[in-house]
């Protein structure tokens, strides 16, 4: 059930503790005071920033530092082709971590796609398929950008809930 959330800070905040729980993994913080509201289904997201949290995590099994930031933004026309134009709430997960070869690169939204190794973690391969089809149902757009050696930041768009002037 989609609701007005008023504090997808908040969320992001407790989700990340939950996925980072018994980690060597400090969590740094960048939000603004005045995040939007956006229309979401709360537990739907909550999976999102789950699987998007524990994968920085499994990219950094000697530990460091992830970076989760929020913005609010607002896209023009015809500025993003994935976007319609309007106001979003835009945040990332960021890591420190291997990076994803360029190789894997136009797979890893698929489903069972995973270079993870059976009775590994959760080597299911579908955390990004599920992120995927969650944020297209909210209308919104995940997409990420990585660095080998240097680390990988996922960053999701969620249509904002406000008045349009
Ligand atoms: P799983 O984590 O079960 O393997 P996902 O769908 O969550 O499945 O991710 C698919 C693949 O994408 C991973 O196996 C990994 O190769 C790559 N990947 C996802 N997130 C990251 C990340 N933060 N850093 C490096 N590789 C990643
Ligand atoms: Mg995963």
């Amino acid at each position: 059930p989609l609701k007005k959330v008023h504090m997808l800070d908040r969320l992001l905040r407790e989700s990340a503790s939950i996925a980072l729980s018994g980690s060597n993994l400090q969590c740094s913080f960048e939000f603004p005071d005045n995040l939007w509201p956006a229309l979401i289904d709360e537990g739907q997201m909550q999976q999102v920033v789950l699987h998007l949290v524990r994968n920085a995590r499994e990219a950094m099994p000697d530990g460091g530092i992830i970076t989760i930031s929020a913005e609010n933004v607002r896209i023009a026309k015809d500025e993003n082709p994935a976007l319609k134009e309007g106001a979003y709430v835009k945040w990332s997960v960021e890591d420190r971590g291997r990076g994803i070869p360029e190789e894997h690169r136009s797979r890893i939204f698929d489903p069972y796609f995973t270079t993870k190794s059976l009775g590994d973690i959760k080597g299911r391969g579908l955390g990004l398929a599920i992120c995927h089809s969650i944020i297209k149902k909210h209308e919104g757009l995940i997409s990420y950008s990585t660095e080998i050696g240097k680390g990988t930041r996922f960053t999701v768009f969620i249509p904002a809930s406000i008045e349009e002037k």
